[in-house]
């Protein structure tokens, strides 16, 4: 009667414990922690975060009669515990404008954060500028201005092909001189050729600096959270190219799998500004660890 059920509910623990009942009693042995292992690992916490989290669950449990909410709500505490540090809201600083550089890869969904962002900052009463910074595609530009009228914010566009650091450094030109409070600057996401990404954004960060020595003030790393084990990959290729200061995770609206939250938190330490659950415009929200937990071990 307490064999698991496959896909019986949604979230961790779900393919663990299935239909037990939740205050039956069963015994901790090493098959419940194998299997716990397994679940974590499919979950995309990783490896190594996935056997800690297990080990910190089954001491002291070892042997022991548990039943289903036990151990679910020791995981929910474990992943909170984990998650804690990480959740932190974008700083924000009294500099005007405040850059703030968007970078990830293509389809991470960079545009839409960004259209998301500006408008939150501008219902918060915020002047927002969006430099379409991706001037390599031009869907990406209109899907900018699109999110920018829906917002109520200009978006710099220069024509297709330009130099996006002479956009940028206009853009930084135009956000001084209008007292804007924020710049939000689109990035190309082209991985397959990194030298060339990393000469653009190199770049760009020069010429803001001319006029702005301390910006970016943040760089956001938007990530798939779909992607599993590929936004870990992601982290480490985008701090080589940019000094990353936070991750904006999208997506979260759409899997099971956001287990590699866990594991980004737990390898990196970055801070997570917000999470996309939507494909709206209000669908950003803050990182709030005690529902992302509860959510993922269900
Ligand atoms: P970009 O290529 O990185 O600029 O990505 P886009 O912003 O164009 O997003 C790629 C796709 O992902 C679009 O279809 C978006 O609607 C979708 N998307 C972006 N963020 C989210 C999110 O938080 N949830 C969902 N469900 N879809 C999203």
């Amino acid at each position: 009667p307490t064999a698991p059920q496959p896909a019986a509910k949604p979230g961790i623990l779900g393919r663990l414990l299935g239909q037990t009942a939740p205050e039956a009693r069963r015994e901790f042995d090493d098959a419940m922690l194998e299997s716990l292992e397994e679940v974590l690992i499919a979950a995309d916490m990783g490896v190594e975060t996935a056997l800690r989290v297990a080990a910190n669950i089954a001491e002291g449990r070892m042997g022991r009669r548990v039943t289903a909410t036990e151990i679910r709500e020791a995981l929910a505490a474990e992943v909170a515990r984990i998650m804690e540090p990480v959740a932190r809201p974008m700083p924000l600083y009294p500099k005007r404008p405040q850059v703030v550089l968007v970078v990830g890869v293509n389809g991470s969904g960079k545009t839409t954060t960004i259209g998301k962002l500006a408008s939150q900052f501008k219902a918060a009463g915020k002047s927002v500028v969006i430099a379409a910074g991706d001037t390599f595609r031009a869907a990406a530009v209109e899907q900018l201005q699109v999110w920018g009228s829906r917002a109520g914010v200009p978006v710099l566009t220069a024509p297709e092909g330009s130099d996006p650091a002479s956009l940028a450094f206009d853009a930084m030109g135009r956000a001084q001189d209008s007292g804007a409070d924020l710049l939000l600057i689109d990035t190309a996401g082209r991985l397959q050729n990194r030298a060339d990404l990393m000469e653009e954004l190199t770049k760009i960060v020069r010429v803001i600096r001319k006029k702005d020595p301390e910006a970016p003030h943040n760089t956001l790393l938007v990530l798939d959270a779909t992607t599993g084990q590929n936004a870990l990959a992601q982290v480490e290729i985008f701090r080589k190219l940019a000094d990353v200061s936070g991750l904006v995770m999208t997506k979260l609206d759409g899997t099971a799998k956001g287990g590699v939250l866990v594991a980004l938190a737990d390898r990196f330490g970055l801070p997570i500004h917000a999470i996309g659950v939507g494909e709206q415009i209000d669908d950003l929200s803050p990182f709030d660890p005690d529902d992302f937990a509860r959510a993922l071990v269900g």
